[in-house]
């Protein structure tokens, strides 16, 4: 076995359905008295029906949560934190709103309770994108994990499909690149297994049944799985990829990843480092069992279906290879450029 660092991340997890009630007892525990309520605008009545959960301790609500984090954003939160006099933050959506949450608690030093509802997993890390002047800038930091995690099932049911798919496949891309992250542990090896057996199984079966709750709680489990993966380690290629296409080209965050995934997954499981996902899916070569998945469960497939164009490869190329992240196999322009250019077309990975 590998000599590997092993450092817990300090924060309370509680899963299960209708576990919202627990809000007033969370926030009892954390000493907060004055809760600031995150959302998107598309999120607005469910954050609302939720809050009714936390009854007294609710200051306000501020339902302008965007994608990347946008400071512009941050600032107006903080204005309408300082003027309730709120002493806490509770987040409930997806990754845009716990994100928000993040840079609140960062700035002001008040605990975050995070509520999502989606299952790209940013409530499990001390990870924070904020985006300024057009640059997403990504830190990490203890004191930005969330004190507490609320998983409540019951706020999945109304997950769209097309987000169902796409924000789980950004959740298996934390544990895929988890499984060869150079600092990996045994924990976070489990871990992103069973995360992503979890979501291979829960997706099929909601495919034809959105709401069955067993599945939807499965795919929550592998959110929690696959998100402390990310929490625990460093990523590579793959999430280097999204980041330049996201940063750079403006592309959706979760569509992007799961259009990659394969792609990175084929490039870098070539000596049997991803056999995990082999085991975890069902097939024989990671990145075909991971494209095999998605075509299955109707995902996007193409970065051509997302905005990006054969014209765009070039400049990609060269962002990525100005600041390579580490990478478990050693790669060139040229390989960026064919894994590139094989998920503008979306052509199944050779492997
Ligand atoms: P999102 O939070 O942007 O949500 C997308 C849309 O789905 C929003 O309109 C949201 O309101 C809606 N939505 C979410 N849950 C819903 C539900 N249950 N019912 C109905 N609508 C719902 O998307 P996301 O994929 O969850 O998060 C993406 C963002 O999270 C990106 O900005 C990404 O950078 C960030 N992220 C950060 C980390 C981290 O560790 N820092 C990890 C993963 C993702």
């Amino acid at each position: 076995m590998q000599a590997f660092t092993y450092e817990p991340q300090k924060s309370r997890v509680i899963f299960g359905s209708g576990t919202v009630a627990a809000i007033p007892e969370e926030a009892g525990r954390l000493g907060l008295k004055r809760l600031l309520v995150l959302s998107t605008p598309e999120q607005a009545d469910q954050a609302e029906t939720v809050a009714k959960s936390a009854g007294q301790l609710v200051a306000g609500i501020f339902s302008k949560a965007a994608m990347h984090t946008p400071t512009e954003v941050t600032e107006n939160a903080m204005e309408v934190m300082k003027s309730l006099k709120a002493d806490g933050i509770l987040a409930i959506g997806g990754g845009s709103t716990i994100g928000l949450g993040k840079a609140l608690s960062v700035r002001t030093g008040k605990h975050q309770i995070a509520i999502p509802t989606s299952y790209a997993g940013s409530e499990m890390t001390p990870i924070l994108g904020e985006t300024a002047n057009g640059k997403k800038v990504t830190r990490r930091d203890p004191r930005i994990l969330p004190a507490s995690v609320i998983y409540d099932v019951d706020l999945t049911l109304s997950l769209p499909w097309p987000m169902t798919v796409t924000s789980a496949m950004n959740a298996m891309a934390h544990a895929v690149e988890a499984l060869y992250a150079k600092d990996r542990n045994p924990v976070v090896e489990v871990l992103a297994e069973r995360g992503i057996a979890a979501f291979g199984q829960a997706l099929r079966t909601l495919k034809t049944t959105p709401d069955d709750l067993a599945a939807r709680s499965d795919a929550f489990f592998g959110a929690w799985a696959c998100g402390t993966c990310l929490g625990q380690v460093s990523m590579a290629l793959h999430h280097k990829l999204c980041h330049v296409l996201g940063g750079s080209f403006n592309l959706p965050h979760a569509a992007t990843h799961t259009v990659i995934l394969p792609h990175a997954a084929a490039f870098n499981g070539s000596d049997g480092r991803l056999a995990a996902v082999n085991r975890a899916l069902g097939g024989t070569q990671p990145g075909q069992a991971l494209y095999d998945l998605a075509r299955e469960l109707d995902a996007p497939l193409a970065l051509s279906a997302l905005g990006f164009a054969d014209a765009d490869v070039p400049r990609a190329t060269d962002i990525v290879m100005e600041n390579p992240y580490w990478n478990p196999r050693s790669f060139d322009a040229e390989d960026i450029t064919s894994i590139l250019s094989r998920a503008l077309h979306g052509d199944r990975p050779e492997r």
